[in-house]
């Protein structure tokens, strides 16, 4: 357990002096640790807000090179580092803006194997990923591990957002039983301020979760809607017949 210091009260003053986040809070953010798989568009902005809110540890997980067509949303990425991996490109980031904040970075993707050894190494997870093979295996991890997730999810101007808390909120496949086909010409749209309008979204509720502070998205989807400038939020059910979760 690591306790704050002098510089965190007058770092993060600012979030201590909200009603009911307080030292207490802090001190859980500090002593608390996230997954956040794939920091693109999405995943980038929950990264890199956990960091700033002064989370103590960030796995961070992206597999491939820097490409010209990811520099109109992925904001922890630079031009000088096209071609070149783009966990390095995050992990200077953070060292730079951040280094209090331990950050892992590893150049991989999620799989069955690479997830549940993600996952059984912090507190919550965020699932950022634009497959969904690699957002199933998340789920699965986080379903037989017992951990959270912040499932954020993003096509074009629309998101979504929800928390999975295993055997308590539906798991990802009670909510989509079935992999779309939509993203494996895997050119959709995004514009990156909407991508990080829901991670910001989704660091919210991370911080919310491992905190206890405020109220949360379990058993909750919010749905966002760039094009409208709408959100909407309504109940999502467990299956009782889910393959991942059901006998839970
Ligand atoms: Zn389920």
């Amino acid at each position: 357990m690591r306790d704050l210091t002098d510089r965190d009260r007058e770092m993060y003053k600012r979030q201590i002096q909200m009603p009911d986040f307080g030292e207490e809070a802090q001190l859980k953010l500090k002593n608390s640790s996230a997954l956040v798989s794939r920091v693109g568009g999405l995943g980038g902005p929950v990264a890199l807000y956990l960091a700033m809110a002064g989370i103590g540890r960030i796995l961070i997980a992206h597999s491939g090179k820097l490409t010209w067509s990811n520099l109109n949303r992925q904001i922890l990425m630079r031009h000088d580092y096209v071609g070149r991996p783009r966990v390095d490109c995050a992990t200077e980031l953070f060292e730079r803006l951040h280094p209090e904040c331990d950050v892992v970075a590893v150049a991989e993707d999620a799989t069955d194997e690479t997830a549940r050894e993600w996952v059984s190494q912090v507190d919550i997870v965020c699932d950022c990923p634009p497959s969904f093979e690699e957002r199933y295996a998340l789920n699965k991890a986080c379903v037989e591990l017992r951990k959270p997730m912040v499932e954020a999810a993003m096509y074009g101007m629309e998101g979504n957002l929800t928390t999975i808390v295993p055997g308590e909120t539906p798991c990802l496949s009670c909510l989509v039983p079935e992999k779309p086909v939509w993203w494996e010409t895997y050119g959709f749209p995004v514009l990156g301020a909407v991508s990080a309008a829901l991670g910001c979204l989704a660091a919210v509720e991370a911080i919310k979760i491992l905190t206890g502070f405020g109220e949360n998205l379990k058993g909750q989807m919010l749905a966002y809607d760039a094009d409208a400038m709408e959100f909407l939020k309504f109940p999502v059910q467990r299956r009782p017949d889910c393959p991942v979760c059901g006998d839970l």
